[in-house]
Order: structure tokens, then C-alpha cells, then sequence
């Protein structure tokens, strides 16, 4: 595994003087190739879930009164399984993707988190990166100033959800990955064993939120529970 800290250095020494040229090749955008190696540019990427926003299944299952949509990943780690068993749901119960959407609809951010976002849009690129649905995600982020989010796609026919499409596998590493491979240094923050692969490929990543198991697990993530900690610690990584 690669660690969270410390692996920025090494990361742009692999990459080198090649990849600078390849992103920065014409005229007065070229800059010096130490000036690059001291300051790489940043993106920060957060998980939403738990971490910007209640968890949607949850708020669902309590509209609802159907207490089975509170099964998460805990108890069924197959997550293809899981979305089936859901899908079976809401089939049986009738439920819509607008009725879905009305619940979300009626969610808030997490105290705090809509002025986190915008404070720290303020200060480095953010992209939200999800393993929500972009039909889930949208009322949530008209709230949130609508930052860029990558997620998935729930497949829907006369506002019916009938299926589901992954984006790609390991979506949030993948992502860590390819901006990285665009030369930027790459800060994250996130809550769950869904988001451990992207805080460890990061060159900072930290724990929001995080349940104690996951925090007892990986204890060389640094953990915060609270938005200006976070907004500290991320502003600190910042060159
Ligand atoms: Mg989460």
C-alpha cells in the first residue's frame, strides 16, 4: 500500500520532467521544472455520505417505514447483492425514483458542511467522488453549490428504477489515480472502508466522521470530526 504522507516527493520524482512538459508544454504556461517539484497544483476530492450529507438509504428507509433499506455494506459486503435486495424493494413496495428523490429532496447537509464546501471551493479545485446514484445526487448538490460530483447511474424506465450501472470498478482510487497522472497533488477526505483505496493512493488523505472500527484500522490515516479541523488539516497540504 502506498502511505498517505510522504509519497507526493517520490510520485513526482517517478513522474519526472516528462510529465511537467506534457501538461505545461507551450509558452508562458511552462514553468520551471523545481518551481513544479516544490508546488504541485491540488485538487482536493471528498466522499459525501456520512461525510457532506446524511446517508441517503437511511433517511429512505425512515421516510418509508421500511426498516429493511437500512441494510448497508456491514451486513451484506457484496455490494451487487446489496443494490439487487434494494432494487427487490422498491419494486415490492412501489416506490419511485421521484418518490426517492422527494425524500432526498427533504435532506439538509450536515450542519456546517454546505459552508466547509464553499470555503474551501474558495481555496483548491473539489470534486466530490461517490458511490451514489447521479439521480440521488442531484437535490443534494443544488444545496451544496453544485460542485462537480463523479458517482454512478441508476437505470430508470417511466420513473421506475430498474437497474444500475457502476461507473467503473474502484471509481474513487481510480480517480486519485488520473489526477495524479494530470501532475496534481491530491488531498482527500472521507468516512468509510468505501473510501480507504482513495485515502491511501492520495498523497494526504484523512478520516472524516469515521466510525471507530475504521479509524482502529487504519490508524495512519489522521481522523477529525469536526468541519474547521478538517478544513485545517486540507488547508495545511495545500502548496
Ligand atoms: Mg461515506
Amino acid at each position: 500500500m502506498i502511505p498517505a504522507r510522504g509519497s507526493e516527493r517520490s510520485r513526482t520524482q517517478r513522474l519526472g520532467t516528462k510529465a511537467i512538459v506534457a501538461t505545461c508544454d507551450t509558452g508562458a504556461m511552462t514553468a520551471p521544472a523545481s518551481a513544479s517539484l516544490d508546488r504541485n497544483q491540488t485538487i482536493v476530492t471528498l466522499d459525501m455520505e456520512g461525510v457532506l450529507v446524511p446517508e441517503i438509504w437511511i433517511a429512505v428507509a425512515e421516510r418509508t417505514g421500511i426498516d429493511a433499506l437500512r441494510r448497508t455494506t456491514r451486513e451484506e459486503p457484496d455490494y451487487d447483492v446489496l443494490m439487487r435486495y434494494r432494487l427487490a424493494l422498491l419494486a415490492e413496495h412501489g416506490l419511485t425514483l421521484s418518490l426517492i428523490q422527494d425524500v432526498i429532496a427533504g435532506l439538509e447537509p450536515l450542519p456546517g458542511a454546505a459552508e466547509f464546501v464553499a470555503e474551501l471551493r474558495q481555496r483548491t479545485q473539489v470534486v466530490i467522488l461517490s458511490d451514489t446514484f447521479e439521480q440521488f445526487a442531484a437535490p443534494l448538490m443544488r444545496q451544496l453549490g453544485m460542485p462537480t460530483i463523479l458517482c454512478h447511474r441508476l437505470v430508470v424506465h417511466d420513473d421506475e428504477i430498474t437497474d444500475y450501472r457502476i461507473r467503473i470498478d474502484d471509481p474513487k482510487r481510480r480517480a486519485v489515480q488520473a489526477f495524479q497522472g494530470l501532475n496534481y497533488k491530491v488531498i482527500a477526505a472521507g468516512d468509510s472502508y468505501n473510501d480507504t483505496t482513495m485515502l491511501l493512493e492520495a498523497n494526504a488523505g484523512f478520516l472524516f466522521h469515521a466510525p471507530d472500527n475504521v479509524k482502529g484500522e487504519f490508524p495512519q490515516l489522521p481522523a477529525h470530526e469536526e468541519f474547521d479541523d478538517l478544513l485545517a488539516a486540507i488547508t495545511a497540504e495545500l502548496g
